[in-house]
């Protein structure tokens, strides 16, 4: 993700969602309509609010949609010092929401380069202990993609490998749940993990690997958050991954405006829109689907370090 100039809460200077997805073809920005509610309400572990894709959904409108199809909760995820402080801010005036701060990875080089990593990281550490509602150090970890695209260089990839080092550190430290960004570095994120140690409760959120990455993931103590990319056509190791994973430590997520579940692949994404994704879920596991929301609803709080 890339995003720039985030207002406050109420503030209307939300940034423009700037992704592959939106590079390219004109896209249909026809807004999906609501899904039928879920049978028993789930966490969207995984937002974000203050990325706005255009004139789409206020934060008022996206809590309340959500809300209304079995989705009464969410985690706000912050990427970058502006995004870190708006979540707090929306975590503290916003009952259905609880924040996650941190410099996601490909921010890292950006901060490193101009010398100001150690004090970004600061103020994370700052933020992290500013509100008791700021329960996740993330999204934090590693992105090869990102990193080929930008040819940032070795020390593009040192100062990811330094940032997600510290991340895991202040997770460890102020005991929060660590969100993990893993774009295409799979080994990397393990190695690094087993380097430092992982927290208590971790998160590999939009988990893109498949059986047996899962298995190492899990091993290591893992909670493993799908998005809508389990809904898509050609993810069938993703749904293999979904399929070995038990039941107590799978999570749901929309990182939305991003990933948006089929049948509305190419819009943007919103919470409301997780229920798509929960009912692919069941059908992979051929779970009863009140039954998967009651578990997912559980793990959630244990992986978040409790209700809210
Ligand atoms: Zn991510
Ligand atoms: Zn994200």
């Amino acid at each position: 993700m890339s995003t720039a100039d985030r207002g406050t809460p109420d503030g209307p200077t939300r940034s423009r969602a700037a992704t592959e997805e939106t590079s390219g073809a004109r896209r249909d920005r026809e807004r999906p309509s609501a899904p039928e509610p879920l049978p028993h309400p789930v966490v969207d572990n995984h937002c974000h609010l203050d990325i706005a894709d255009g004139d789409w959904l206020s934060t008022e409108e996206a809590l309340a949609a959500a809300a209304a199809v079995g989705v009464p909760r969410i985690v706000q995820i912050g990427c970058d010092l502006p995004g870190a402080r708006w979540a707090v801010a929306a975590a503290a005036e916003h009952a259905a929401l609880v924040a996650g701060v941190a410099l996601h990875p490909n921010e890292a080089p950006r901060l490193a380069e101009a010398g100001r990593l150690d004090e970004a990281l600061a103020e994370i550490e700052q933020l992290a202990t500013a509100h008791d509602k700021v329960r996740a150090i993330g999204e934090t970890g590693l992105d090869r993609f990102r990193h080929a695209q930008s040819r940032t260089g070795d020390e593009g990839w040192a100062a990811q490998e330094e940032s997600f080092r510290r991340h895991i550190d202040l997770a460890k430290r102020l005991d929060k749940t660590l969100v993990i960004h893993d774009r295409d570095a799979h080994d990397d994120v393990l190695r690094v993990l087993d380097e430092e140690g992982a927290p208590q409760r971790w998160v590999m959120h939009c988990f893109s690997g498949d059986d047996t990455f899962a298995r190492r993931c899990l091993d290591r103590g893992a909670h493993l958050s799908f998005a809508g990319t389990v809904t898509f056509k050609n993810a069938a190791a993703l749904r293999n991954a979904l399929a070995v994973t038990p039941r107590d430590r799978i999570l749901v997520e929309t990182d939305a405006p991003f990933l948006t579940p089929t049948p509305y692949r190419g819009r943007p994404n919103a919470s409301y829109l997780v229920p798509h994704t929960v009912r692919a879920m069941a059908e992979v596991l051929q779970a009863d689907l009140e039954e998967l929301c009651r578990a997912i609803d559980a793990n959630t709080e244990t992986a978040f370090g409790g209700g809210w």
